[in-house]
């Protein structure tokens, strides 16, 4: 038996302790990131052309903002992406100020060292998550470890994810082992792009996809999710009525899948902007829904992560 093995589990991957809130928003802060991950949506969109959407505000101007959505509808969930979040102006300032109104989970490539330990200082990990995401083309992985152990220290939930993009792939058994030697279990994620022409996850190989099972280490699981696209045929989902994406614009669209031009559904810097009252048919053939499960039934979202399909 190794040193780690003797880690709890609960140790190695933190549960959530956000509450569940009733409306769920993904918040894209910025398009502007230190990396170029080549399998980032972003990089293939083009990140000039994304920037001019950036809209730069103080965190004096998002509590205007997020005070109103909280007069709507309660604390929320705020999921902020960005790019990558920390290197947004102000940052710590805006998230000290925005998480006394809304629960925040924040997904970052934790490469930002400095800004991270002003935050530890200052946000309180009770309000506020982090999801850390391993890009071994871009980042190391001492600094990258160090600050998810910074953050833990100071009472945050940090997990770690690692995407099974084809190019990184060999060799993700011996990372998932050298994060648990370091207390951290790395949860699997599945890539859906282009990737060398092809398009994932519909292009894994069978043996791509039993390595990704095999390190997982089960073949259905809240991981696996997004190996297998799942059919939707009209759907009723929550997407727009209890989940949305805010683009840094500010345009709101019912999900990163309908996340187009002409498919916003208002603006957040609207006063009278309101979500769906209800929820409606879903319009595409197959969903990202590890990314949107929040737009969905909590029973729905238990099927799909213990046998791998939706009710019809
Ligand atoms: S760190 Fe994230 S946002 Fe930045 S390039 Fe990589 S995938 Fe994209
Ligand atoms: S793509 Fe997924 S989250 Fe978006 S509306 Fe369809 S089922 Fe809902």
């Amino acid at each position: 038996m190794t040193e780690t093995a003797e880690i709890p589990r609960e140790a190695l991957n933190m549960p959530s302790r956000l509450p569940k809130r009733r409306v769920v928003l993904a918040w894209d802060m910025h398009y502007s990131c230190n990396y170029r991950c080549p399998y980032c949506f972003y990089t293939e969109a083009g990140w000039t052309e994304l920037a001019k959407k950036s809209t730069y505000k103080t965190a004096e101007e998002w509590v205007e903002v997020w005070t109103r959505m909280h007069e709507k509808y309660g604390r929320c969930q705020l999921r902020i992406t960005a790019g990558e979040p920390f290197t947004y102006p102000r940052f710590v300032d805006v998230i000290e100020a925005v998480s006394k109104l809304h629960d925040i989970q924040i997904t970052s490539n934790c490469s930002q060292s400095d800004a991270m330990r002003d935050f530890v200082e200052r946000v309180s990990p009770e309000q506020v998550e982090l999801d850390c995401t391993y890009h071994p083309l871009q980042g190391e992985f001492e600094p990258f470890v160090d600050n998810v152990k910074r953050l833990r220290g100071h009472g945050f939930t940090a997990n770690v994810c690692f995407l099974a993009y084809p190019p990184q792939m060999k060799g993700m058994a011996e990372l998932k082992e050298r994060f648990k030697d370091s207390g951290v279990y790395m949860n699997m994620a599945i890539f859906w792009g282009r990737h060398k022409d092809a398009q994932y996850p519909q292009a894994y190989t069978a043996d791509e996809r039993a390595g990704i099972k095999a390190v997982i280490g089960s073949d259905i699981s809240a991981e696996t999710v997004g190996l297998d696209p799942i059919p939707i045929n009209g759907k009723i989902c929550g997407a727009g009525q209890r989940y949305a994406v805010v683009q840094a614009d500010g345009r709101v669209y019912r999900c990163g899948q309908l996340g187009y031009e002409g498919m916003s559904i208002g603006s957040i810097f609207d006063p009278g902007f309101e979500l769906h009252r209800a929820a409606k048919p879903c319009s595409v053939d197959f969903c990202r829904c590890k990314e949107f499960q929040s737009a969905w039934e909590d029973t729905d979202i238990k099927l799909l992560n213990e046998k791998g399909k939706v009710r019809a």
